[in-house]
């Protein structure tokens, strides 16, 4: 790769507008990290305030930051379509169409398949499935009309390979699957490419809580017993991988589901 002017090699994203739900903390975080990195505008939208006010001032003292980008920071709640079309309206507005969309947001939420309620699983399913639908629903217009544009999902190894205790949270990241193989064809003519990551245990406060919240006082490291590489990810490991998918250099790759999981996903037993 040949550097510019100013020294700099250029970036997989430079010029990019990424918008990325979830982008406060733990693996959102890292995506907006390594997006600003590779020369992209950033909005991250998170309904957590705490964590999103960190964000700017964080990032503004970053090397890794490149020259010229630009981070955004919104409050906004992903299941509310009137919130994320006037965010994305405002978007195009200030800094221009949103060229990548990284449905990142999501809740690890396990219930009892019998006692759950109606409306504690239109809650799941409204953070980890239909809020990709309503943010792709914002951006695709421009991006269909530009001929160009980019979407990756944060699925889960759950989607595909689970355990006891995973419900409905498996099911919806099983969902999340299905419509980023059904978007990528219905899309792919405009020249928008659809795909989804699939993490196994990545080092975040919600796989801590989840560790901590579990009845087996050894369920961590049981877990890391059975890692092919010893360990748990960290999140620069996810984020660099959607951001590879994210960028032109995977031009040929929509409707895939890549596995980030240290091999897990390869194990038998
Ligand atoms: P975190 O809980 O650390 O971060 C998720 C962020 O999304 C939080 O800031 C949260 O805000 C925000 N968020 C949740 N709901 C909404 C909403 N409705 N609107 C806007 N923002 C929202 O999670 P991770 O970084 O660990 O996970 C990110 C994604 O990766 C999730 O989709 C998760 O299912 C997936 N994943 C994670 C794995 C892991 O091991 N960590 C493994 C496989 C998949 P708030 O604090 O307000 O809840």
């Amino acid at each position: 790769m040949r550097p510019s002017e100013n020294g700099r090699c250029p970036g997989r994203l430079d010029n990019e507008i990424v918008l990325v739900t979830g982008g406060a903390r733990g693996i959102g975080r890292a995506i907006v990290e390594v997006s600003l990195r590779e020369g992209a505008h950033v909005i991250a939208l998170d309904t957590d305030d705490e964590a999103g006010s960190r964000l700017p001032a964080a990032m503004a003292t970053s090397a890794d930051r490149a020259p010229g980008t630009q981070l955004w920071f919104r409050h906004v709640d992903v299941t509310d379509e009137s919130a994320v079309a006037g965010a994305v309206r405002d978007v195009e507005h200030d800094l221009g169409p949103v060229t990548v969309l990284v449905n990142n947001a999501g809740r690890n939420v396990y219930a009892d398949p019998i006692t759950m309620t109606e409306h504690e699983w239109d809650t799941v399913f409204a953070v980890d499935l239909k809020a990709a639908w309503i943010c792709a629903k914002q951006v695709l217009p421009a991006m269909t009309s530009a001929g160009r544009g980019s979407i990756v999902n944060i699925a889960s190894l759950h989607a595909t390979l689970t355990i006891p205790g995973m419900f409905p949270y498996a099911a919806a990241k099983s969902g999340l699957v299905g419509f980023t193989r059904s978007l990528a064809l219905d899309v792919g003519h405009a020249g928008v490419r659809v795909n989804s990551v699939s993490p196994g245990y990545i080092r975040t406060a919600l796989v801590d809580e989840y560790f901590a919240q579990h009845p087996d006082p050894d369920a961590e490291a049981r877990a890391l017993d059975v890692q092919p590489l010893g360990r748990l990810g960290d999140p620069r490991e996810v984020a660099e991988v959607v951001c590879f998918l994210a960028s032109p250099a995977a031009g040929y790759v929509t409707g895939a589901d890549w596995p980030i999981d240290g091999g897990l996903g390869a194990r038998f037993a």
